[in-house]
């Protein structure tokens, strides 16, 4: 067993994850259940979980969801043929889209009206970028990786910009962009990074904490595309990383010869579950020290529904 238990900050739940389990709990209260969710809230099976045992129903398609219901949109943002569906549907909606990721899709049609072709660095698939594209799929190409630039085929280089997903790997990303930079020097980026605070955070600690730990424990669900990265990025360190969601993944085999174990936690996992697993290697006499590369302070407003739909009650 390890010795040292190495808790890393910041981790776990960010600013955008927040609000989004906010607006599913305030939504419950104020219309009682069930009230229904495109798609998991937040990549996370303790988060989702909790929120199902307390009448949330987690949906993938609108058509699943009774005329006339509350449908909330998660964190992760929807393509505008979700809301124009859930309106002709007389859906009540209330959008928990990120503010992060809905300024990315602000970029899209600012860009579009200025004439540009949009090159979008993301994950093929996945409901952030699927609803990035959706905005306008015309003029928007996915690539995932640096190999693919060379496959590009645009209409003039001299108007083309590139978007990012929110939760893409720092490292990743400028492989990208240096490619894209490459082939067509006059693409321009957006005006400001679009990969979020809590992504480049929370690489940038594990980066930091990768020198002393020789394991890191990524809290966190196979489809977050955050966490995965966190992963990634301890191992491309040389440090042996694994995604956990509970304290009942930990495989003994991986604690073999390991002395000091770090915790990371991505942008969508409960703090709950990292101080299980912290207690899991105290109790077998491991030290807990923290290690903490920036403090964080966002916070976003809740949705502008929610404050109507209170209003609308108190009168
Ligand atoms: S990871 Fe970033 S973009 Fe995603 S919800 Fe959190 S703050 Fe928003």
């Amino acid at each position: 067993m390890a010795d040292k238990v190495i808790l890393i900050s910041p981790r776990g739940f960010c600013a955008g994850v927040e609000r989004a389990i906010a607006t599913v709990e305030e939504a419950l209260k104020a219309f009682g259940s069930p009230v229904y969710v495109k798609h998991e809230i937040v990549h996370n099976k303790v988060v989702v979980d909790a929120l199902r045992a307390k009448g949330a129903v987690f949906v993938e398609e609108l058509s699943e969801v009774p005329g006339g219901s509350v449908c909330i949109f998660s964190a992760h943002g929807i393509a505008p043929s979700v809301r124009e569906e859930a309106k002709a549907r007389k859906l009540t909606t209330i959008d928990a889209t990120c503010p992060l990721v809905t300024k990315i899709h602000i970029e899209v049609g600012r860009f579009a009206r200025q004439g540009m072709e949009i090159i979008y660095i993301g994950h093929r698939g996945h409901p952030e970028a699927v609803g990035v594209m959706g905005i306008r799929p015309d003029i928007t190409q996915i690539i995932e990786t640096a190999e693919e630039v060379p496959n590009l085929s645009v209409k003039d280089p001299e108007k083309l910009v590139y978007l990012t997903q929110t939760t893409m790997s720092v490292s990743e990303c400028s492989e990208a962009i240096k490619a894209l930079k490459g082939r067509f020097p006059r693409i321009s980026a957006p005006p400001s990074s679009d990969i979020c605070y809590a992504t480049t955070n929370r690489q940038a600690a594990i980066s930091s904490a990768a020198k002393e730990c020789d394991l890191i424990l990524v809290v966190g669900s196979k489809n977050s595309s955050n966490s995965n990265r966190l992963v990634d990025t301890a191992r491309s360190l040389g440090v042996e990383a694994h995604l956990i969601d509970t304290v009942a993944d930990i495989m003994p085999s991986w604690l073999e010869g390991k002395r000091a174990v770090g915790i990371s936690a991505g942008a969508s996992a409960p703090e709950s579950v990292v101080q299980d697993v912290a207690r899991h290697f105290m109790r077998d006499g491991a030290q807990l020290s923290n290690m903490e590369l920036v403090k964080e302070d966002m916070r976003f407003t809740m949705p502008h529904e929610l404050h109507e739909i209170s209003r609308n009650m108190k009168r």
